[in-house]
C-alpha cells in the first residue's frame, strides 16, 4: 500500500476532494501508485476499486486538471490506451478556482438581498420579494395569512462577512 500523499492530510484539501470525488474517489487517490502512469483497468486492479468508479473519478479529476493522460495507440489493433497520472500539485489552483466560484455566488446573493425587500408569512414562514408580495396582495399564497416585512439585515451581514473571509483567504483586497 502506498502512503497517503502529504497533501491529503490538509483538512481543506481532503474536504475539497471529497466534495469532488467522494469516498471511493479519495480511496483511488490514496491507493494510486506513487510512480508511473496507468490505464484505468490497471488502476482498478491495483486499487481494488470498481472500474466505472475509477473512470468516473479520473474524468472528474481531469476536468479540474488534477489528473492527466497520455494516449497510446497499438499499431497492430489500432486500439487506444489512456495512461493516467495524478497532478496533485495543481490542487491549490483548483481549490482557489472553486472558491472564486463560491465568491461569485455569494456576491450575487448579496446583491439580490440588497436590492430586494422581503416579506414573510408569520404562520408558515414563506418568504417572498416585495413584487411577489404585491402580486398576492400581501396574503400568503400557501396559507392565506397576512405577510409582513422581513428584515434581512442579519442575513446580509452574515453573507458579507463570509464573502470577506473567503476573499481575504484568496488574497483579495
Ligand atoms: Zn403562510
Amino acid at each position: 500500500m502506498v502512503a497517503v500523499p502529504e497533501i491529503l492530510e490538509h483538512p481543506a484539501v481532503a474536504a475539497y476532494l471529497h466534495r469532488l470525488i467522494g469516498d471511493e474517489g479519495l480511496l483511488l487517490i490514496e491507493r494510486f501508485p506513487d510512480e508511473g502512469e496507468f490505464s484505468d483497468e490497471e488502476l482498478a486492479e491495483v486499487t481494488k476499486i470498481n472500474l466505472n468508479t475509477v473512470r468516473h473519478t479520473l474524468y472528474t479529476l481531469y476536468e479540474r486538471r488534477l489528473a492527466e493522460y497520455r494516449r497510446i495507440k497499438n499499431n497492430e489493433t489500432g486500439w487506444l490506451t489512456y495512461l493516467w497520472r495524478l497532478r496533485l500539485d495543481t490542487i491549490p489552483g483548483a481549490m482557489a478556482e472553486e472558491m472564486e466560484t463560491v465568491l461569485e455566488k455569494l456576491r450575487a446573493r448579496e446583491r439580490f438581498e440588497e436590492e430586494n425587500d422581503f416579506y414573510r408569512c408569520g404562520q408558515c414562514g414563506l418568504l417572498v420579494t416585495f413584487n411577489q408580495a404585491m402580486d398576492v396582495d400581501f396574503c400568503c399564497p400557501e396559507c392565506g395569512s397576512p405577510i409582513a416585512h422581513f428584515d434581512n439585515d442579519i442575513l446580509l451581514l452574515a453573507l458579507h462577512r463570509r464573502r470577506e473571509a473567503i476573499a481575504s483567504s484568496l488574497g483579495h483586497e
